[in-house]
């Protein structure tokens, strides 16, 4: 077999995901017992909470370990419309909804089951890593649309209108978002529905986030604006930041039958069903409600304002206050460096890791996670304040 024939070209054409890579590095480095601060975690620090563990250890011994329906058990998604109802008003029935393993996998499946060759993916830059390989893994287009720090990185409805042709078919949103922690408000969200309505866009709305959010700042869903939007979009959600459950691979999406009908065939002929166990897992955290993830929020909260009071003492780095998720994304350009560059010398040099920006479409960015504790990050931006002093 010729070498270049290999692996498909598709295939190819995708990066590693850089979040991961790094974060495993920084955690292997960690467990060698090197000091390593690790500001590149993309998950929270906290354990999953005991009584969600027992409810797994319950399946396990129950012999609740076999095949379960392919978009999840009846009373998970049960709960799921409940959740959306109760948190977002949403109204959505149990045939609306697919479980998948993590929402990552629901956003792939979102954009497989969408889009065609012909069809361009708008994504608002900054975005998370995964969003334009999984594009080009479905052999679509992706269109970024740069944002701006001036706008907080949200996305405007002239940058938006500009970056629509005829092939547009999907318009991915993110809030609050990874990597820059912006949110959207009602005022935005109605703007970019009444243009992604006007063209017909499809929107992949990756709440994945929702929870955590700060300044009593409240987190809207698109889909709950009206019913024309509501047709138009996918609500994606998922276990792993809202009950620190990232090992458990839970994530859920929510949207019109037709689509969610494509969407669980592809499951059926990809995955199957997510774990069983996970899945009673995240039954017991749903039915659980709000304390534990308020508790989280709460404590991201202060690490959020402890980590903004020390980064306003290093005048090299800027950066625009997250109102939501756990990073804040920093502008590095008066070190001259890249920010690979900065990343690896920063990791070797100083022992702190985190993630370059270019992994998030700005190579003039870094992304430093606040998901650890707030004695690690007192050190690790002393560190960085030190070594840029250095440079
Ligand atoms: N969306 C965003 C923006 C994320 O940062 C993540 C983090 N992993 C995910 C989706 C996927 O989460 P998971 O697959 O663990 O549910
Ligand atoms: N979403 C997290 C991050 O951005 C976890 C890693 C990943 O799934 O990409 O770091």
């Amino acid at each position: 077999m010729r070498i270049d024939r290999r692996l498909t070209g598709r295939l190819k054409k995708v990066n590693p995901s850089s979040t991961l890579a790094i974060t495993s590095k920084a955690k292997k480095l960690k467990s060698e017992g090197r000091d390593i601060v690790n500001f590149a975690a993309g998950e929270p620090d906290f354990d999953t909470p005991d009584f969600i563990k027992a409810a797994a250890i319950d399946a396990i011994k129950s012999g609740f370990t076999k095949y379960t329906p392919t978009t999840g058990i009846p009373e998970l998604k049960q709960s799921i419309c409940e959740k959306l109802k109760k948190e977002n008003g949403l109204v959505y029935q149990p045939n609306q909804i697919v479980v998948s393993c993590g929402a990552k996998h629901s956003i792939f499946n979102a954009i497989f089951t969408l889009a065609d060759s012909q069809d361009e993916v708008l994504i608002p830059s900054p975005y998370w890593v995964s969003y334009p390989e999984m594009v080009t893994l479905a052999e679509a287009k992706p269109f970024f649309i740069k944002t701006s720090p001036e706008n907080n990185f949200k996305l405007t409805v002239e940058d938006l209108e500009r970056q629509i042709s005829a092939n547009t078919k999907i318009l991915i949103l993110n809030s609050p978002a990874n990597p820059t922690g912006s949110v959207y408000n009602r005022k935005e969200l109605e703007a970019i529905a009444k243009i992604c309505l006007a063209h017909k866009i499809f929107l992949i709305s990756d709440e994945i986030y929702e929870k955590l959010i700060y300044d009593n700042i409240k987190h809207i869903s698109i889909a709950g604006l009206n019913k024309d939007i509501y047709n138009l979009t996918l609500t994606v959600n998922g276990l792993s930041k809202a009950f620190s459950m990232t090992g458990w691979r839970v994530g859920y999406l929510a949207g019109p039958p037709d689509i969610v009908e494509a969407i669980s065939k592809l499951q059926d002929h990809t995955t199957s069903c997510p774990s069983s166990i996970s899945q009673k897992a995240a039954l017991a955290a749903l039915n659980a409600g709000d304390e534990f993830s308020e508790n989280m929020r709460r404590e991201f909260q202060k690490r959020r304002d402890l980590a903004i009071k020390k980064l306003e003492n290093i005048k090299e780095l800027k950066f625009i206050v997250p109102q939501g998720a756990f990073y804040i994304f920093c502008d590095i350009s008066k070190t001259q460096l890249d920010s690979i560059t900065f990343a690896s010398r920063l990791l070797d040099e100083a022992m702190v890791a985190l993630i370059p920006g270019e992994s998030f479409g700005r190579d003039d960015y870094i992304r430093i996670s606040f998901a650890t504790g707030i004695e690690q990050i007192e050190k690790g931006l002393d560190r960085i304040n030190n070594w840029i002093k250095n440079l």
